[in-house]
């Protein structure tokens, strides 16, 4: 690493002060040591995150600090998992100490406030990656797991959905506009002195961005602040653990991620039914209800098409999605108002496979969307 040394920028910007809380040996020798948890099981999980893939280079450093733990930190939030701590592995094109000072002070702020300590990594030259390995503890018998939903379970979200994959498709469009008045001013220029039909192309091209440009300052730096600083809901995650049947995090958008709930527990359900000797066990699908959608208010900007398609497979929400029979719905409710967090029953689970989306007179409407996939 240029200017400061690998292991100094270790110690200045990862080592802490004050020393190891839960691990018995922190940063500094071959392996970090903890002792195993006394009741339950450990839950890890490894997130990655790669520059131009997962994040915009030019973001803020420390909210990427932030975000790098915490899409971690939702899957220990969507296990019903506590969190205990998480290793750190990061390369780097050059040891920049401004980047590692925000990006540290954003990490830290959100590992301190869920208590996660940071036990060890590794650190190397390379295309800005982040890789997060993050530690909590259960009791397996309370974990969360996909594959515990049942047909008449309601399938229930947290939060708002859609805001962060409106922010993207927000900063593509204005990036977009902006090279295209670039090369607009450089056209009304020669047009100026010949016609007047420059101002006519000006006031054209104002009416193709004004989509975007439109969208309430406020309203937009809302969307912004759940792309770059999702908060994980791990007191949602612990306050489900005996109540929800099933449980995933939204990282890749709810019809994607409710697929992976009914194909978890479809799978399950088979292999009990096969232990037992049953009938033909039942394929799971789902119903779900439009209106009930709670959609960021800043999908009312865009049209409906285009409103679904984030909402229901836009990714990066880090909200949980969650499955519990009926006879829930009143703990649920009490859970949300205690946690001051909207808890918003969406749909339920069928023994017929599919999802289907009903409008609000319960026609269907057609799901032209597919969840987010790396390698399609
Ligand atoms: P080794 O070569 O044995 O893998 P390293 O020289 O890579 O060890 O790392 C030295 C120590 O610093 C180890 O304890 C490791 O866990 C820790 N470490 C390295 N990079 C980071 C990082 N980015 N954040 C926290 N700890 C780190
Ligand atoms: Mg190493």
């Amino acid at each position: 690493m240029s200017g400061l040394g690998e292991f100094d920028l270790i110690r200045r910007y990862f080592k802490r002060s004050a020393g190891p809380r839960r691990a018995l040996l922190g940063i500094g020798d071959d392996c970090a040591l903890l002792s195993a948890p006394s009741e339950g099981a450990l839950a890890v999980s490894t997130d990655m995150l790669v520059e131009g893939r997962h994040f915009f280079a030019d973001v803020d450093a420390a909210a990427l600090g932030h975000k790098a733990l915490a899409v971690n930190l939702s899957d220990l939030a969507a296990m019903g998992a506590k969190p205990i701590g998480f290793t750190l592995a990061l390369a780097l094109p050059d040891a920049d100490e401004r980047w590692l000072a925000g990006f540290s002070a954003g990490l830290f702020a959100l590992a301190d406030a869920h208590d996660c300590e940071l036990m060890g990594g590794d650190t190397t030259r390379g295309p800005r990656t982040i890789s997060i390995t993050v530690l909590g503890e259960v009791p397996p018998a309370l974990a969360l797991r996909r594959d515990g939903a049942r047909p008449g379970d309601e399938i229930w979200v947290s939060g708002c959905l859609g805001a962060a994959a409106w922010a993207v498709e927000d900063r593509v469009e204005r990036h977009a506009a902006a090279s295209d008045e670039a090369s607009d001013a450089a056209m009304s220029e020669a047009l100026e002195s010949t016609s007047d039909s420059a101002s006519d192309k000006a006031a054209a091209l104002n009416t193709m961005t004004c989509g975007a440009a439109s969208v309430d300052a406020s309203l937009r730096a809302q969307a912004w602040q759940r792309l770059e600083r999702p908060e994980p809901r791990l007191a949602l995650g612990l306050a489900l653990r005996g109540v929800a049947t099933a449980a995933i995090d939204l990282s890749d958008g709810l019809i994607g991620d409710l697929g992976h709930v009914l194909t978890r527990s479809s799978e399950a359900l088979a292999l009990q039914s096969a232990q037992s000797d049953a009938d033909a066990p039942a394929v799971l699908g789902a119903t779900l209800d439009w209106s009930a959608m709670p959609c960021h208010a800043v999908l009312q900007t865009v049209a409906f098409e285009r409103r679904i398609r984030l909402a229901l497979a836009g990714g990066d929400d880090y909200e949980l999605l969650f499955c519990a029979p009926p006879s829930c719905r009143a703990t649920i409710d009490a859970l949300g108002a205690h946690l001051g967090l909207t808890l918003t029953r969406v749909g339920q689970i069928d023994a017929r496979p599919g999802v289907r989306l009903l409008d609000a007179d319960q026609q269907p409407l057609t799901i032209h969307v597919r969840s987010f996939d790396h390698f399609r």
